[in-house]
């Protein structure tokens, strides 16, 4: 696949940092790679152009080497590019070739943090943001490897000076009359503030005139920092682009993992795990004066199924009663599969009255429900329900009950003198409100269960309410 510039809107940059080959990650790297190197060209046909007037801040003596450098290298990585793209460059071959890039491209940035100021916008943007940006297209390694390889390179270009090396500096100086020679190094930005206390006397009572801004606004640091500015930004920008839509694409990739492990593949219902901590979460926020009712269902004598009409048959079951269920119940309704053929149905501010109804409504739903499994068979099924309704006044005394206890195991024998042990006691309160969230789920499940087994008992395709089990019986939960 090709790479150009119209690939990078976040869709197809999406589709190219997931889906692409490594061999086109490199090339689109490349890329990068050749609109960098093409600003700094630019940059050099400007000043060319305007050579009368800023020859006075650029050594001129460097400036032609260091365009002739710009030029081979943009062609260099457009090479790259091309080979990289139209090749099914074989693994060991792409990494050799990434080897070179980023060697040629770690070079020729140290060139530029030397020539340009190891401490300008330029060499920040370009040591963090492009080592960042080169690790989400070629190999991680080498790109720590070419960061660390900056990092010396800054250290030496600070330092080397000041030990009596001389580096080359593309920026020159307005003002050569300083006695440089009593200084070992006058750094550029020392240089600067010498400028910079030279024109602060044209400035009279805060003011300044036409004339003077004009030759401030010639003057070198002005030059050389709208330099910074024009090399660093956009290259700034972008990386900060590609990171959005990096970002974008993990969201967006982690919510579909999350809802990957929270499906039932067959039934596309929840799944038994995020049934129960949905149910838990349910138990947790449960507000002044709201029931909740839980449903247990299990499909009737469906290992038959299976047995007389074959297991696909059966599983074509699970999928047409888990649509039942859903266009049955209200949205609010938490549907999960929780076992092969049993259902488990979470009612979060539902009294028992509401529960039974909407249970009775999807048993004669299920009971109505044909199911053609082929061209001669029409199936019917039923189903057993257990129905359970924990009441806002049981939860609360559940709770309190099951909280007292968990307390009483863990209660700290310590005065609590520090804020920490404070926040550790809030965390701990957490941790105890979920342990008992998850004891209450287990015996509202298990108490809904006992119904349905009574429901199978007396003879199947029934609701069974827990609550009136227990009130006959009169038996205390
Ligand atoms: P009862 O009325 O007492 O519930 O009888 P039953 O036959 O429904 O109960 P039993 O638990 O004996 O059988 C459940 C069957 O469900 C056994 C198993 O083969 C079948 N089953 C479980 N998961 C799946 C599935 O994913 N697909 C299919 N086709 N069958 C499944
Ligand atoms: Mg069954
Ligand atoms: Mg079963």
């Amino acid at each position: 696949m090709a790479v150009t510039i119209s690939r990078l809107g976040y869709k197809r940059l999406s589709r190219i940092i997931f889906e692409w080959q490594a061999a086109d990650r490199a090339a689109m790297l490349a890329l990068f790679m050749v609109m960098d190197v093409s600003l700094h060209w630019l940059w050099f046909l400007f000043v060319w152009l305007r050579r009368g007037v800023y020859e006075a801040y650029v050594d001129m003596a460097l400036f032609y080497p260091l365009w002739l450098g710009v030029s081979i290298a943009g062609l260099f990585f457009w090479w790259m590019m091309s080979r990289l793209t139209r090749s099914k460059v074989q693994d060991a071959y792409l990494y050799k070739w990434q080897i070179v890039m980023i060697t040629i491209y770690s070079i020729y940035i140290a060139i530029v943090v030397v020539v340009m100021g190891h401490s300008s916008l330029v060499s920040g943007v370009s040591l963090v943001g492009g080592a960042m940006l080169g690790m989400m297209l070629a190999r991680r390694r080498y790109m720590w490897k070419a960061f660390l390889f900056h990092i010396i390179v800054i250290l030496a270009a600070t330092l080397l000076p000041y030990l009596g090396f001389y580096l080359p500096d593309l920026r020159k100086m307005t003002l050569a009359a300083i006695p440089i020679d009593t200084y070992s190094y006058l750094t550029y930005s020392e240089m600067t503030t010498v400028e910079n206390a030279l024109v602060a006397p044209i400035f009279h009572d805060g003011a300044i005139d036409w004339n003077n801004l004009h030759q401030l606004r010639l003057s070198s640091s002005f030059f050389w920092r709208s330099t910074h500015m024009y090399l660093a930004l956009p290259k700034a920008i972008f990386i900060v682009y590609m990171f959005r839509t990096l970002l974008l694409i993990i969201d967006k990739s982690k919510a579909e993992i999350l809802n990957h492990a929270n499906q039932d593949e067959l039934t596309q219902l929840k799944n038994r795990r995020y049934g129960l901590s949905r149910m838990q979460q349910v138990i947790v926020a449960v507000k002044d004066k709201q029931d909740f009712s839980v449903i247990l269902l299990d499909l009737d004598w469906f290992k038959d199924v299976n047995d007389n009409y074959g297991h696909e048959a059966g599983d074509q079951v699970l999928r047409e009663v888990a649509q039942t269920l859903k266009s049955a119940l209200p949205a609010s309704a938490i549907i999960s599969r929780y076992g092969g053929e049993e259902f488990l149905i979470v009612l979060p501010n539902t009294n028992h009255d509401q529960a039974l109804i909407m249970a009775e409504h999807i048993r004669q739903s299920i009971a109505k429900q044909e199911i053609k499994v082929d061209e001669e068979v029409n199936l019917g099924v039923s189903a057993s329900l257990g129905l359970y309704t924990l009441t806002f006044n049981e939860l609360n005394r559940l709770k309190e009950d099951y909280l007292a206890v968990a307390q009483s195991n863990t209660s700290p024998t310590t005065p609590r003198r520090f804020r920490i042990r404070h926040t550790k006691s809030k965390i701990k309160k957490v941790a105890q409100l979920e342990d008992v969230a998850r004891t209450i789920c287990q015996h509202t499940i298990t108490t809904a269960d006992k119904a349905l087994y009574k429901a199978k008992d007396q003879g199947r395709n029934r609701t069974v309410s827990a609550n009136e089990i227990f009130s006959k019986e009169h038996m205390i939960v």
